[in-house]
């Protein structure tokens, strides 16, 4: 069989070779992080490497960042009524959120149901600043949790300007930057966020390790999920996964070096596929194209696709893409994604999303047209078939 092409970069990425080696160096230490003998020391020593190399990637002191076991334990454990700024212990009254947060971000972490709003977005795929001004008036002390960059459709969301609208109404602002790292900027001044999502395994590092950021030293979280033997200064108890933080820190560092140059070569070749995807299907849509994206994500349909089909089809011809998000049961769901941006649902089960990351190949995009062109035959003769 020919090599296959990857094109799920949003549902995970490789492990970078820098990862690679710090995974397999980490995993030979024998001591436990909070040992004071030397083997000990050396096992802490990577950790406070790795936590140097995640602060560096958003711009924040290295005591600011904080090791969980996924984005998802991140999220859940920013999403709290409990943060404290500045010795201010009142809690947080309202979580607000758009309609286009990950699930991790639906679930709303520790508020109560009636304590949660959603915020509308446009039909670009943006949040709708205007509607987060109008909710965060009536909901004082709030948080609100926002994705930089949308998982299925890329789009980069317009965090700066909400964070100014809300900490105005003296609300706090979580972003989520799983999908953003290593791909755009995510400084957090720039930002203006006060907590920060990421997950080492959209970045090159392994699945299974999260960072939640704070701005700075001056917000605590007094309400930790895991309570124990009070390990990540007590906000996430628990021996840690030294291995997985030292690739962490390891992919974090490559992300930062690498990020412009991959980013130009993600953005060339995903132009070069939707402009291949546009000839070959004229009447194909790419959602969220009039907004700010991601360089490496599109997500597009045509008439007469059906997501779960077209998959597969890829599949068979080497290419692997996905249906919207990836979800744990590996079930095409309809996407709330598209469904918030006011698409109708006969559009939204044919929607097919292609990821791009900084290994992929103009063959890899290539394959992925002739795999389209094939598809797109095979559609347009059914539908000449059902017209006859
Ligand atoms: N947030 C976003 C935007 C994501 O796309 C994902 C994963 O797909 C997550 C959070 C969850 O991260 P993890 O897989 O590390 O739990």
């Amino acid at each position: 069989m020919s090599e296959r092409s990857y094109l799920d970069w949003n549902a995970t990425t490789p492990l970078r070779d820098e990862a690679k080696a710090a995974l397999a160096a980490a995993l030979m230490l024998p001591g436990n992080p909070s040992s004071v003998h030397a083997e000990g020391r050396a096992a802490r020593r990577v950790i406070e490497l790795a936590r140097e190399q995640v602060a560096a990637l958003v711009g924040v002191r290295p005591g600011d960042v904080f090791f969980t076991s996924s984005g998802t334990e991140a999220n859940m454990l920013a999403l709290t009524p409990a943060i404290e700024v500045a010795g201010d212990k009142r809690p947080r009254s309202w979580l607000l959120i758009s309609a286009i947060e990950h699930a991790s971000v639906r679930a709303g972490g520790r508020f109560r149901r009636e304590a949660i709003a959603e915020l509308a977005v446009a039909a670009d795929g943006r949040l709708d600043l205007a509607a987060l001004a109008g909710t965060i008036a009536k909901s004082p002390r709030a948080l609100v949790s926002l994705m930089l960059a949308n998982n299925e459709t890329g789009v980069i969301q317009p965090v700066a300007e909400a964070a100014a609208l809300v900490h105005a109404a003296g609300g706090l602002l979580h972003v989520d930057a799983v999908q953003a790292a290593g791909r755009i900027d995510c400084d957090i001044a720039t930002l203006g966020a006060d907590l920060l999502t990421l997950s080492a395994h959209k970045i090159g590092g392994p699945k299974g390790v999260g960072a939640l950021v704070r701005r700075s030293d001056d917000i605590h979280l007094p309400d930790p999920l895991i309570r124990g033997g009070g390990q990540e200064r007590g906000l996430r108890a628990g021996t840690e996964n030294v291995a997985g933080i030292a690739a962490f820190g390891a992919a974090a560092a490559a992300a930062r070096r690498e990020r412009a140059t991959e980013a130009d070569h993600m953005l060339a070749l995903r132009n070069l596929l939707e402009a291949g995807l546009r000839e070959i299907s004229q009447r194909a849509t790419i959602f969220g194209a009039g907004a700010e994206r991601l360089p490496n994500t599109t997500l597009f349909t045509a008439p007469g696709i059906k997501a779960e089909t077209a998959v597969i089809a890829f599949d068979l011809e080497g290419v692997a893409v996905s249906s919207g998000a990836a979800c744990s049961s590996g079930k095409v769901q309809p996407s709330y994604v598209l469904a918030a941006m006011g698409v109708s649902p006969p559009l939204t089960r044919g929607a097919v999303r292609v990821s791009l990351g900084w290994n992929t190949s103009g063959a890899d995009v290539e394959k992925f047209l002739g795999a389209w062109r094939k598809l797109a035959t095979t559609l347009s003769k059914e539908a000449e078939g059902i017209a006859a």
